[in-house]
């Protein structure tokens, strides 16, 4: 039986009960300031710089109070417990995502395995996490993915590379099998996409038989993509395996169209935004009348696209908290969004990225760029929290 109840994004009370009043008042400074888009432009390309310089250690100890405590649950897993708790007591379970990037060499590699690999057992022995989040490229050479997109052929070396880092990742996706732990394959550049869908529907293949295991993400700024989807799952219906999938909308959008523009080509990506959220929104739609031989993540800020998520949920009569259906938003944004969800009892997650400061510096830059002002005007978690800030009567004092 649906349970289905009109869900209200305005509610900052639900939104952000589990922050504590200095959480609140700090938050609310930290997105006054990267509101400013002069400063976020000046702090970022300054950071960028002294990072290309490996000058680490001033930006990660300016970070770490600020922006790090906002965005990220902390140095470990061990350090982000805290976090994963607090949000679990109300009902939002955590996406661990060790946010360490653009890494290249085999000991690199090496780490981030064990990371995942220590990401999995963590869940399996707490019931606030049950999803893994991964990238490949911290598994796979970038400059090997790109030859593997454009079906050229590997070196010897970096055939062995190749084989060595899909080993991994089956191991990995045995281990999240075994202990009942869903893995997610992070979308990146649309010129490395190939194959990662390759690899993810091998894995699907063999793991997603009776439960969503494995998800792949699916870009809906790029215009090829629901046709893609709709593919894929018509594929997966005649290979009796369940396609997991995260629906995003993307991040990435002027990387790939500087790129297209300096090497000529058209760009992949859809003409404007109106035709991105029709494309999120039908892939919504197609998902969730095949939800029986397909899983996913509403993976997304846009209030409009969660919303219609949980009417056509009612619409189909689906339970709020239906296995096969799941909400996230990143730690430190839109907890309207989830805490509201959550107390509607549909299945809410918060992506938790942790490791340390130095490392997660590129996903917090990508934080404050995306939480900038347009065009002058407070960007919406700002106006959020200040909402919730005047309705618990905070005085402000710096
Ligand atoms: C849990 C979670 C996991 C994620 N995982 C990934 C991932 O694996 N890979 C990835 O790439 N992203 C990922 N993202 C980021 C996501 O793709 C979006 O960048 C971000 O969430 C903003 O989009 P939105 O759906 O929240 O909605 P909105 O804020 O409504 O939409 C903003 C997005 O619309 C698109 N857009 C904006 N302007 C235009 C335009 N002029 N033309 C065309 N499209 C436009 C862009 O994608 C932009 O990011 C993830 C986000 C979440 C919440």
């Amino acid at each position: 039986m649906a349970s289905h109840t009109s869900i209200n994004f305005e509610n900052t009370k639900i939104a952000f009960a589990y922050k504590s009043d200095f959480e609140l008042t700090r938050d609310y400074r930290i997105f006054q300031l990267i509101n400013q888009n002069w400063l976020v432009k000046f702090g970022t390309s300054t950071a960028m710089q002294m990072m290309q310089y490996g000058i680490k250690t001033p930006v990660a100890l300016g970070m770490r109070p600020t922006v790090y405590a906002t965005f990220c649950g902390g140095e470990s897993l061990a350090d982000s417990t805290k976090k994963i708790d607090k949000l679990y007591t109300y009902n939002v379970q955590s996406i661990l995502d060790y946010g360490v990037e653009g890494k290249e060499s085999e000991a690199d590699f090496k780490r981030t395995e064990a990371a995942i690999r220590q990401a999995i057992l963590f869940a399996k022995d707490h019931a606030a996490v049950n999803i893994v989040c991964s990238k490949f490229t911290g598994l796979i050479p970038f400059s090997i993915l790109e030859k593997l997109h454009k079906n050229e052929p590997l070196e010897t070396t970096e055939n062995k590379i190749y084989i060595t880092a899909k080993q991994r990742i089956f191991d990995l996706a045995q281990l999240a099998y075994d202990n009942n732990v869903s893995l997610f394959v992070d979308a990146e550049e649309s010129w490395i996409q190939q194959p990662l869908d390759d690899l993810c529907y091998e894995l699907m293949l063999k793991f997603n038989k009776e439960k969503p295991i494995i998800y792949n993400t699916t870009q809906l700024y790029r215009k090829d993509r629901l046709a893609f989807l709709k593919n894929a799952i018509k594929q997966a219906q005649k290979d009796g395996i369940i396609y997991a999938v995260k629906l995003v909308r993307g991040a990435y959008m002027e990387k790939e169209n500087q790129r297209a523009k300096q090497l000529l080509y058209e760009s992949p990506i859809q003409e404007n935004k109106n035709a991105t959220d029709n494309a999120y929104n039908e892939a919504l739609r197609f998902t969730i009348n095949n939800i029986n031989n397909t899983a996913i993540c509403v993976a997304t800020h846009n209030e409009e696209s969660s919303l219609l998520a949980t009417q056509l949920m009612a619409e189909l009569n689906l339970p709020n908290h239906h296995p096969h259906i799941q909400f996230s938003q990143l730690f430190g944004m839109s907890d309207n969004i989830s805490f509201n969800l959550a107390q509607a009892g549909y299945s809410t997650h918060k992506y938790l990225p942790y490791g340390p400061v130095k490392d997660v510096i590129p996903y917090l830059i990508r934080r404050a760029q995306e939480n900038t002002s347009v065009s002058g005007q407070m960007s919406r978690e700002l106006k959020l929290l200040k909402t919730e800030v005047k309705r618990r009567k905070l005085m402000l004092w710096f």
